[in-house]
């Protein structure tokens, strides 16, 4: 169950602060190793919660995971705007959860600052196949030439596309045209415009972050 909710955060930006607050402070399931382990594989869901980065001018600018939020924040580089109700804990200490940051320091970010990488063009593509339409897993998807490598097609924005197994064994050395299959959308470049679609859409569970994505 755990591993099923731990999917649809990262994937879909599904995620209910209610069902994280609960998960760390473990109240359901009494007792016992089972619970420990289940306490900390919530644990490790919660520490990869999607959190909001904002410039020091409180524009959006990116998505991280509480993990790097936290290094971010004990660096005295970022500071919390908005905290989860959950907390984590240390040997000594409880620490509360970030689910707004906000960079102390003003950063330039350049229009086209993505790069080009198969972690990038999974984001972009949302983790859906972009020839069946069904999201995966990064681990079960790949990246498609659209137009294969052996007919000229490169490695860029516009010509690489998440795709499933499935779909990728299907196509094999053809044109999706060849291969009767369709594009879900033209690829296209990476931009800010689609960091701030993808920080809406998972934002759009999380009442903290509406005040500084819907404006
Ligand atoms: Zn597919």
């Amino acid at each position: 169950m755990g591993a099923n909710r731990q999917k649809s955060v990262d994937f879909r930006g599904r995620y209910t602060p209610e069902a994280a607050g609960a998960a760390v402070s473990g109240a359901e399931d009494p007792a016992g190793s089972r619970s420990h382990n289940l306490l900390l594989r919530r644990r490790a869901s919660l520490m990869q919660e999607p959190v909001l980065v904002l410039n020091a001018t409180y524009e959006p600018i990116n998505v991280t995971a509480v993990r790097r939020a936290m290094v971010l924040m004990l660096k005295g580089v970022a500071q919390a705007e908005e905290l989860h109700n959950s907390e984590v804990h240390s040997a000594s200490h409880a620490h509360r959860v970030p689910s707004v940051i906000r960079l102390l320091a003003y950063r330039h970010i350049p229009q086209q600052s993505r790069a080009l990488s198969r972690k990038n063009i999974l984001l972009r593509d949302r983790n859906t196949c972009q020839f069946c339409g069904n999201v995966f897993p990064s681990s079960e998807l790949t990246l498609d030439h659209v137009v294969p490598r052996s007919r000229g097609g490169r490695s860029s924005w516009e010509n690489l596309v998440a795709c499933c197994y499935r779909c990728n064994n299907g196509k094999g050395d053809r044109t999706p045209e060849e291969a009767g299959l369709k594009l879900a959308r033209r690829p296209r470049p990476f931009t800010l415009h689609t960091s701030r679609q993808l920080m809406r859409l998972i934002g759009h569970r999380d009442e903290r972050w509406r005040k500084y994505l819907f404006y």
